[in-house]
């Protein structure tokens, strides 16, 4: 591993809290401080993400050493390596919640790859920080495997997300009240080793400005340009408001394309706290997210919101919209004024809508959304499929196979086609019926004005619907196996979610939909931030 090089430049380019003891504390003036990994008694790697360690510039050889599983743990640092938490702050659930900071995320330094530019290596779970606050820096086997399967299975569905390079166990127990009820239990210690150009969020630039540390915040933003957004530098190299401004706006940008894709696949944040949310438009933080097996806007797996619902699938977008208009606030004092940044605010509602409709319109099968009639086709469906229990992933992988004549005159006939995706078949009643007959023959006519074949339609609509998805009941079974020591499961599923879009025919039962012993069961429905 001493081929590798670091650039560390977030803490060439930006001030260090000078305390370098790890300590709980208030840290001003400063957008990280130092601070040593915990050394763990038993570390034990448990699946790595081959094909991007050997991107990230890994040998096999490498993989299997015991160095690399001392490295994953936070056991050991390679040379070039500097260990830092990184000072931030955020609204939760709405209001200001001042100081967070890495508690327990440890960044590595920034490994320096050969296409992939700078990545930074951080480790969740490694220890303490000077931001830990009142937790103990640590992350439990189960929450882990959580962010190490969907992280990936994100990115192999094409959807912007850290990445997830290693999953080890610490050897260590952690203390854990899982649902918050006074059941607190032993539970294995686990750290992921997760990757990306930048850990920024929009809290990491609140704090500064929520403290009128503009000098801070001008260092941040302008930093934030350099690594990740040099194509909006001029040649001259100014930092001008107008760049800052073009800086936002393609934080919007970003932001807009990364939740369309979350409702395009059924995923559900669960806590879009603004520091929760990544400054280059990844999805970032898996914490209490779920999928979306039945398809319903209101729907959150996190039962710390389950009252509130703050964060339900559908309203994702007018939350990512709240938490850009807290980064505008934030970002205002180098601005200084404030119709530019609402100008850009506004654009974000109707980029948000065009990419809704144009991903919708990808969705069933269209050459391209074709306006107000086709809006209208999306709406009705939605009631559709709202009105009873309808698996959304199956839907629309079985919506490919409708035949562009297909016979609506008895309903027994398409019902049979579309059975695998109720949840209740028998309970459909002739309204229901009737109407999704209605809406059949309208998307008929539709994509028979499109003129693609059956095939042709298929093919690209298997493209953007997911055959596989990381339903939230196959992750709890590999994550019960995982704590009686079976791993089998989670290296299963990392083959399966490398290939969400394919059949592949050995794997069918991954594809089902939700069994009914999963439907209220805690870690399969609802979950707490507990983690
Ligand atoms: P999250 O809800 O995971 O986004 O975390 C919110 C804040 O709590 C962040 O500052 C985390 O670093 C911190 N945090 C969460 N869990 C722990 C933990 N076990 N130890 C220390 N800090 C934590
Ligand atoms: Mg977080």
């Amino acid at each position: 591993m001493t081929d590798l090089s670091f650039d560390n430049r977030f803490i060439n380019n930006l001030p260090a809290d000078p305390e370098t003891d790890n300590y709980c504390r208030t840290v001003e003036n400063a957008a990280y401080s130092f601070v040593s990994t915990t050394k763990t008694a038993a570390p034990k790697l448990i699946a790595v993400t081959q094909e991007f360690a050997t991107q990230l510039g890994f040998s096999s050889e490498t993989i299997r050493s015991i160095e690399f599983t001392q490295v994953m743990t936070g056991n050991r640092l390679l040379p070039g390596m500097q260990s830092y938490a990184h000072c931030y702050g955020g609204h939760q659930f709405g209001q200001w919640a001042g100081q967070l900071g890495d508690g327990r995320a440890i960044n590595l330094g920034e490994l320096i790859t050969a296409t992939l530019g700078n990545q930074t290596l951080q480790l969740k779970g490694a220890g303490k920080t000077p931001y830990s606050r009142h937790a103990d820096g640590m992350a439990v086997l189960r929450s882990s495997i959580r962010e190490f399967l969907c992280s990936e299975a994100m990115f192999h569905l094409g959807i912007p997300t850290t990445r997830a390079l290693s999953l080890c166990l610490t050897g260590e127990q952690v203390v854990r009240d899982k649902m918050y009820d006074g059941n607190a239990a032993f539970e294995s210690g686990a750290v992921v080793c997760r990757v990306s150009p930048s850990f920024l969020r929009f809290g990491s630039f609140q704090l500064p400005a929520s403290r009128g540390d503009q000098l801070l915040l001008i260092q941040l933003v302008q930093h934030s340009i350099k690594a990740d957004f040099p194509h909006l530098l001029t040649t001259e190299g100014n930092f001008t408001a107008d760049l800052y401004l073009d800086w936002f706006s393609e934080i919007c940008n970003r932001t807009s394309e990364m939740i369309v894709h979350w409702m395009r696949v059924g995923f559900v944040h669960g806590v879009m706290n603004t520091d929760n949310m990544s400054i280059i438009g990844e999805t970032i933080d898996y914490g209490p997210y779920g999928w979306i097996d039945d398809f319903d806007l209101n729907w959150t797996p996190n039962t710390t919101d389950e009252h509130e619902k703050r964060y339900r699938f559908g309203g994702q977008s007018q939350i990512g919209q709240w938490n850009l208009f807290q980064l505008a606030n934030a970002i205002f004092p180098l601005i200084g004024e404030a119709e530019p940044l609402q100008a850009i605010m506004s654009d974000y509602a109707i980029n948000y809508q065009n990419r809704w409709c144009n991903m919708m319109a990808a969705k069933l099968g269209f050459k391209a959304y074709q306006g107000q009639s086709d809006l209208q086709l999306f709406q009705s469906l939605e009631k559709l499929l709202t009105a009873v229990e309808t698996d959304m992933t199956l839907f629309y992988r079985l919506l490919a196979n409708v035949a562009n004549d297909l016979d609506l005159q008895s309903h027994s006939q398409w019902l049979a086609l579309f059975a695998p995706c109720y949840y209740d078949l028998p309970g459909l009643d002739t309204q229901y019926l009737q109407s999704f007959s209605q809406w059949l023959e309208r998307y008929l006519a539709r994509i028979n004005f499109d003129g693609l074949t059956q095939l042709q339609r298929a093919e690209t609509m298997n493209q953007v619907n997911p055959k596989y998805v990381l339903r939230n009941y196959i992750a709890q079974q590999a994550i019960e196996l995982a704590e009686q020591g079976d791993f089998s499961e989670i290296l299963k599923l990392q083959i399966i979610l490398q290939n969400p879009y394919q059949e592949q025919a050995e794997n069918q039962d991954y594809a089902k939909k939700r069994p009914d012993w999963a439907r209220n069961k805690i870690g399969c429905s609802m979950l707490s931030c507990s983690s």
